[in-house]
């Protein structure tokens, strides 16, 4: 573990390579994104974006993607604790496994804040 010297209120770049647990690709950390470009699949580890201090560290399963002002939007559901987590697809990405999850209906954490939705089928 490198010592963080950084105040703990900044946002601090961190670089994590991690294994992914789902499908086992070795995922270089760009500092920005810790899901997996393969399955989409990342751990619960933030509370806020970036802050790494969930202690959940439960298994998040992508469970829809939105496709929104030319953006990916991936809806991810911890199966720990059910958590919902709504990342921007990073431009490494798999295509084939955001389209396999594009249309799903998901519960979307955007919905809750008043944020406009996509219209629904
Ligand atoms: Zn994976
Ligand atoms: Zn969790």
């Amino acid at each position: 573990m490198p010592t963080v010297t950084e105040s703990p209120k900044r946002f601090v770049r961190r670089r994590e390579d991690f294994d992914c647990a789902n499908c086992r690709k070795q995922v270089l950390g760009t500092g920005y994104t810790n899901h997996c470009p393969r399955c989409l699949w990342s751990r619960h580890v933030d509370v806020a974006p970036g802050d790494r201090l969930a202690t959940c560290r439960g298994m998040m399963e992508p469970v829809g993607v939105l496709y929104e002002r030319g953006e990916y939007l991936v809806t991810q559901c911890c199966v720990e604790c059910g958590h919902l987590w709504q990342n921007r697809a990073a431009s490494a990405d798999s295509r084939n496994a955001l389209h396999g999850l594009m249309g799903r209906a998901v519960k979307s954490p955007a919905a809750s804040n008043g944020r406009r939705r996509p219209t629904e089928r």
